[in-house]
């Protein structure tokens, strides 16, 4: 399978399949990386023992210098410092203006290695090798970054990737937490966009639970898809990208009130999609989304309710520090129905004080 990012000419390719590892010499060559400049592979510390190998063997394989950087698995290592060891490396190894930086890993790897990319010289090539479920949603679009100790993602860029290389094989062994952490953003791309695909990850979750070859393969394509064509629509945000970020200001505060990694990225998300779906119905909107927003949600093993610890006075003041909050007025994506989303400027604090509340007492 094969997706086309259209951004003219910074287009480029989304490979999805099984055994694709062993590729990544032909594909880099055909990207037209020469062999004559070192590439630089950057990985974690779970990721590494399981995968590393291969891939060095198949870029050597090909005639390719590599040098590869291992940092510690953990959000942690999205840092200005982790950023500038791997740079050290990078100026140690001698990477040139015609070098690439692959990223093996999931969504930590991505983001800093691609923020390296985007800075090494000014810019180099970047080559993104996912390997968890959650970064089909990462590895298309385009955001790099690392954190501020004060502000996640604070510090990076807009940098395309000249290639995606998505080897379904490497998903095998992630743990369960994390596989339905990451199907909460590929549900999120049906609940946006697409509501035939939101009702068909509904019926075959089971299957993607298990990882079924052919069931995540479709359901992989499908929302890395839905997400290349509105970053195709809106590189930088300015309007439809927005949408993605259903869920995500209830579900970035969940995450920073109760410390980093308590709930995974698609955990906090899907009970962000689920007080979204509350506000929708406070706003007049149907109350089947919100009933089919848990039933989707529940059946993928994702949490949909609050735990009682968390306090509400704790989440709006954590949701005033988000940037896409302005002005006295909070700014929601709320499903208008399912497969459908608007952006809503002047949401009341109280309604969303009140779907806080309500996301806690369900859960009692
Ligand atoms: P992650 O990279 O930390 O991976 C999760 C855990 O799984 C880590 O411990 C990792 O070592 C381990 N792991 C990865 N692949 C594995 C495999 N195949 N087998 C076994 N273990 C494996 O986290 P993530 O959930 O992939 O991504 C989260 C990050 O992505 C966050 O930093 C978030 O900000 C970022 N993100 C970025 C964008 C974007 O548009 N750039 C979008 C969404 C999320
Ligand atoms: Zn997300």
């Amino acid at each position: 399978r094969s997706i086309t990012v259209e951004l003219g000419e910074r287009s480029y390719p989304i490979h999805i399949g099984s055994g694709l590892l062993r590729d990544i010499g032909r594909h880099c060559v055909k990207a037209g990386f020469p062999l004559r400049s070192p590439l630089l592979i950057v990985s974690d510390s779970e990721v590494a023992p399981r995968y590393l190998p291969m891939v060095e063997a198949a870029l050597r394989g090909e005639g390719y210098v590599v040098v590869s950087h291992v940092i510690p698995a953990g959000e942690a290592s999205k840092s200005l410092a982790v950023y500038e060891e791997v740079i050290t490396t990078a100026i140690q190894a001698g990477l040139d203006r015609s070098s690439a930086v692959l990223a093996l890993g999931g969504g930590v790897v991505g983001d800093l290695a691609g923020f390296v990319a985007a800075s090494y010289m000014r810019g180099i090539g970047f080559i993104q090798i996912p390997t968890t479920i959650l970064a089909h949603d990462s590895s298309v679009g385009g955001k790099v970054a690392v954190n501020h100790p004060l502000a996640k993602n604070m510090i990076g860029a807009f940098y395309q990737p000249s290639l995606v290389l998505y080897d379904l094989d490497t998903l095998s062994t992630l743990p369960p937490r994390q596989i339905s952490s990451g199907l909460a953003e590929v549900v999120k791309h049906g609940l946006i966009l697409d509501r035939d695909f939101a009702y068909w990850c509904l019926e075959h979750a089971s299957e993607l639970l298990s990882l079924n070859t052919e069931a995540l393969g479709y359901a992989l394509e499908r929302g890395c898809a839905i997400k290349a064509r509105v970053v195709s629509n809106d590189e930088r945000e300015h309007g439809q990208r927005a949408f993605l970020n259903l869920g995500h200001t209830i579900g970035h505060a969940i995450e920073a009130v109760g410390g980093y990694g308590v709930f995974l990225h698609g955990e906090a998300i899907a009970i962000g999609m689920a007080g979204s779906a509350l506000l929708a119905a406070k706003l007049g909107r149907e109350r089947v989304i919100y009933e089919d927003t848990i039933a989707m949600l529940s059946a993928l093993s994702l949490p949909v309710r609050l735990p009682a610890e968390y306090s509400v006075d704790e989440l709006m003041e954590a949701m005033m520090h988000d940037k896409k909050f302005k002005e006295g007025k909070m700014t929601f994506i709320v499903p208008d129905s399912i497969g459908a989303v608007s952006i809503v400027n002047d949401v009341q604090q109280s309604a969303v004080r009140e779907v806080l509340a309500q996301l806690k007492k369900e859960g009692s």
